[in-house]
């Protein structure tokens, strides 16, 4: 049997803490906020951390249907913006998905691997930030918000295409 570190996403981690770590902090966060992580919420970030996969809003909504919750899609994309809005998640634009954010809490700038293949992400704050804060200061521009999609294949989809 592969272990959860391995058979999951393909980040060296440890997944059989990451989620309720992940929960644990976004609500910290929220009651230090003031802000209402409502049991919807609470289950779209869940589904987004179990897999560490990028979903559509389509793909949350088939799968909280399956458990027998008739969500309207506006309720997810309502859940969605403020799991975004308040940096439990992310977007991703290439993808039109979102993905659960792996250091929430961190002030950071995201970098995202994309596998072609089978749709997991992992995000690293590997920093790209220096070099381009330099290429946009000599051009006299302000970085606002920096987001890198890069899009290839993870290691499990390279070893089936290479055996
Ligand atoms: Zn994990
Ligand atoms: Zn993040
Ligand atoms: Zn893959």
């Amino acid at each position: 049997m592969e272990s959860a570190l391995d058979s999951i996403g393909f980040e060296h981690h440890d997944h059989s803490t990451c989620m309720g770590d992940a929960l644990e902090s976004a609500e910290q966060t929220c009651s230090s906020k003031g802000l209402r992580l409502t049991k919807g919420r609470r289950r779209v970030l869940e589904i987004l951390l179990q897999e560490h996969r990028a979903m559509g809003a389509y793909d949350i909504l088939g799968l909280l249907a399956e458990e027998g919750f008739r969500a309207q899609p506006p309720v997810v994309y309502r859940a969605l913006d403020f799991l975004v809005g308040n940096g439990f998640a992310h977007k991703i634009e290439k993808l039109n998905a979102y993905v659960a954010c792996m250091h929430p809490g961190d002030d950071h700038s995201p970098v995202f691997l994309i596998c072609r293949n089978c749709g997991t992400v992992a995000e690293t704050t590997a920093s790209l930030r220096a070099s381009l804060g330099q290429a946009a200061d000599q051009m006299g521009f302000v970085i606002e918000a920096t987001v890198v999609e890069a899009e290839g294949l993870c290691p499990k989809c390279l070893e089936v295409a290479n055996p």
